[in-house]
């Protein structure tokens, strides 16, 4: 019976999509068939880059706020929906505007730049955005002196820096997904599967990225699968990129890594889940969660998106 209903909701999806020229931008967290129905599933970098290149008069992205919100940014003219206006970041919401004003003020003369997992006042605020797929290039793009104050992450933040070895101060905000992988379940479970590899996502703890074969964002990981020999990987991120792995690597294994509370389901990100394949049909039929910035905000947010994805360009990322 749901089956069937969900269903009728993707054909009538489809039939929406065509009648009001909207496209589905859908971010690997996701659940599979919110990625099975879009017309693009990436990571936040190349979400971005899609958003800003196509001809769609609506843009209805399946992701969390920020990511809907650097949409819109880079589209200002466009329709910007998101499912549920609720989809909003651990992450994100650690950098409140007001402290990040002060956190610039007590640390002046510092390049700030900002991981595109923020809210679009910290994005107004920054000189430069990152993703996790670009973050080092973008610090190594700047003058080896240039002093850099660099938020929200301070697990991603400090990947950075230890392998830049730039001057870095670094905004303390974590992502609940992320820091929650359990070292000793991951270890355990290794010894039980030698063959796997463990593979990281930088916004998790040192600790956890120290035991790591491989680690990178969330499409870095999946591209390893992809050209890896190896048969079998323990995966610590979200665990909605497992869909993309296994359609990529039929033959392989993959094992999401345990978080630290067995019984939380922490390994899959509470916000990115509150976007369901009913909601993203309501959205389509009723038009009303759409994102709306001030003008202001928007053309001061634009700029250090914009120098990212040139840096981004510049260097073929
Ligand atoms: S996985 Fe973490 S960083 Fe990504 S949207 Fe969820 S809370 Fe934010």
């Amino acid at each position: 019976m749901e089956s069937r209903a969900s269903e009728k909701y993707i054909s009538e999806i489809k039939y929406l999509k065509e009648e009001k020229n909207a496209i589905i931008l859908a971010h690997y967290y996701q659940t599979e068939d919110i990625q099975e129905i879009a017309d693009f599933v990436g990571d936040s970098l190349s979400l971005s880059q899609r958003a800003a290149s196509n001809n769609a008069d609506i843009i209805l992205f399946a992701g969390v706020k920020f990511m809907a919100e650097t949409a819109k940014i880079l589209a200002p003219y466009k329709k910007v929906l998101l499912p549920d206006l609720n989809a909003g970041c651990s992450l994100a919401d650690s950098c409140k505007s007001a402290d990040f004003e002060k956190f610039i003020k007590d640390n002046p003369g510092r390049t700030v730049i900002s991981y595109v997992n923020t809210n679009v006042e910290i994005k107004a605020m920054s000189d430069i955005i990152c993703t996790s797929s670009n973050a080092i290039q973008i610090v190594q793009s700047l003058p080896p002196d240039e002093k850099i104050l660099f938020a929200p992450d301070r697990n991603l933040g400090n990947y950075v820096l230890n392998k830049t070895g730039r001057d870095m101060v670094i905004w303390n905000g974590t992502c609940y997904v992320h820091e929650e992988f359990s070292l000793e379940a991951i270890l355990k479970l290794k010894e039980e599967n030698r063959d796997c590899k463990i593979i990281v996502h930088p916004e998790c703890e040192l600790p956890v990225r120290m035991v790591a074969d491989f680690i990178g964002s969330t499409s870095a990981l999946l591209q390893f699968t992809e050209k890896d020999q190896g048969k079998c990987y323990i995966v610590a991120t979200e665990v909605g990129i497992i869909h993309q792995m296994k359609k990529f690597n039929p033959g392989k294994t993959f094992i999401p890594a345990p978080p630290k509370d067995s019984t939380c389901g922490c390994s899959e990100c509470s916000f990115m889940k509150l976007i369901t394949i009913e909601k993203i049909l309501n959205c389509l039929i009723n038009e009303k969660s759409e994102i709306l910035i001030d003008n202001d905000m928007l053309l001061k947010a634009q700029v250090p998106i914009r120098r990212m994805i040139e840096i981004s360009e510049k260097l073929g990322l």
